[in-house]
């Protein structure tokens, strides 16, 4: 045996199972086809968005509220700063089911919030164009995260902590059996108990039962000077999630004193092959949000004077897939599909992918992730 675990793509959520599984005294051995913290897929692009009031379902609400824990606890034992507490707007008609999930998960777990609306809203955040009907939602338990930072500080914490990662090693097919799994990469074999399959949106090739519900889809990042780049600051500037016609901007504060990310990830586009992912930004993608910007916040200067392109796997529910595949060998498991929102819980999946890998089971309510609910599709 090379290790009792092999991590298979040391992208968001394979760095933070190989520190949980390090931190735990697991032997740990971690596949990467690129260099740790690569921006090949999910991960780059300067900042993620934390936020605990979930648009997407308060059954998220105590993962998150876990994650938040391990985000301080990883900065606290390695001195990185990670997750910066700005707080967050949720913005919208609150008549819509985002801002309606939102106010549930506020209300279901007494989350530190204020509604602003009107006079108020425009007086504390005067950079976002409110429309008649509108509410902000601040949440207080919100704000920013560094990716790249992130995942390289998980996996050089995992490896000082006994993980081994190999770096620029393409896992090129799993064997399981019922007494472990052999790996075969590009340049050897190896032979370990378990896997856990993190590869992001190449997921499928592993798992090629998933392909007709794991699909990549494709982001399009973007950044706009400001007219007075101070009312952008961190301290002036939540982080945002805004909700208007065809449009979720989404954006966080200037962090190099020069831009403001903005960016429409509404509808990603569907990519046939993650290996082909085009890179290149269309004019017609700039335009798109250069206009939703000059509508929703006219202090941003609405031509994008920085773009770039990222991809993640997304779920038809638009829930990930953590656990156990059923018709697979019990030594595979699968942490994928976390449809454009599964930066901010990476930590606490890690532990989750931990605890089955170690335990079998977890004390975290994971329904509505089990990979089971797409069985009977399966082909
Ligand atoms: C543009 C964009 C913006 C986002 N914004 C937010 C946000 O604000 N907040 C939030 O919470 N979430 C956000 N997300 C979602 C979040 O970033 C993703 O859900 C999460 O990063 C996915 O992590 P992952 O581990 O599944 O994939 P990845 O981080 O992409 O990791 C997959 C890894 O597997 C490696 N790999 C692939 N194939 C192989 C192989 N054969 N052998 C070895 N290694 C392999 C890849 O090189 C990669 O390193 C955003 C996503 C994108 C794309």
């Amino acid at each position: 045996m090379d290790a009792d675990v092999a991590v298979i793509g040391v992208g968001t959520m394979g760095s933070m199972a190989t520190w949980q599984l390090a931190k735990r005294g697991v032997s740990v051995l971690g596949f990467e086809k690129y260099g740790i913290g690569n921006d090949r897929s999910a991960v780059g692009g300067e900042s993620r968005l934390f936020r605990t009031a979930y648009m997407e379902g308060k059954e998220y609400v105590p993962l998150l509220q876990d994650s938040q824990r391990l985000w301080k606890e990883l900065e606290y034992g390695t001195g990185k700063s990670l997750l910066t507490l700005n707080g967050g707007l949720m913005i919208g008609d609150p008549d819509t089911q985002v801002m309606r999930n939102v106010q549930n998960s506020i209300e279901f777990f007494d989350l530190d919030h204020e509604v602003l609306q009107g006079k108020e809203a425009h007086r504390r955040f005067p950079q976002h164009r409110l429309f008649a009907g509108e509410i902000m939602v601040l949440d207080k338990n919100a704000g920013f995260l560094r990716p790249e930072l992130a995942v390289t500080t998980a996996a050089t914490q995992a490896e000082k902590l006994g993980a081994s990662i190999l770096r620029y090693t393409e896992v090129k097919d799993i064997q399981p059996d019922q007494w472990g799994v052999s790996i075969s990469t590009d340049k050897r074999k190896y032979r370990v108990g378990k896997v856990l399959v993190t590869t992001g949106p190449w997921s499928v090739t592993f798992l090629p039962g998933l392909s007709h519900h794991l699909k990549a889809r494709r982001l399009v990042l973007t950044w706009f000077s400001a007219k007075d780049i101070t009312k952008f600051y961190p301290k002036n500037f939540p982080i945002f999630a805004r909700m208007r016609k065809g449009f979720r901007l989404t954006g966080a504060p200037t962090l190099d004193g020069t831009m403001v990310k903005a960016s429409n990830t509404k509808n990603p586009e569907l990519i046939e092959d993650p290996g082909q992912l085009n890179r290149d930004v269309k004019v017609e993608e700039l335009r798109e949000v250069g206009e939703a910007v000059k509508e929703l916040i006219p202090d941003l200067i609405p031509e994008p004077v920085r773009a770039s392109v990222y991809m993640d796997a997304y779920t038809p529910d638009d829930h990930s897939v953590v656990g156990y595949l059923p018709g697979t060998s019990e030594n595979v498991m699968i942490a994928s599909g976390f449809s454009g929102h599964g930066f901010k819980m990476a930590p606490v999946i890690g532990k989750i992918a931990a605890d089955l890998l170690e335990n079998g089971k977890t004390s975290y309510d994971i329904e509505h992730m089990d990979p089971n609910r797409y069985v009977e599709n399966l082909t």
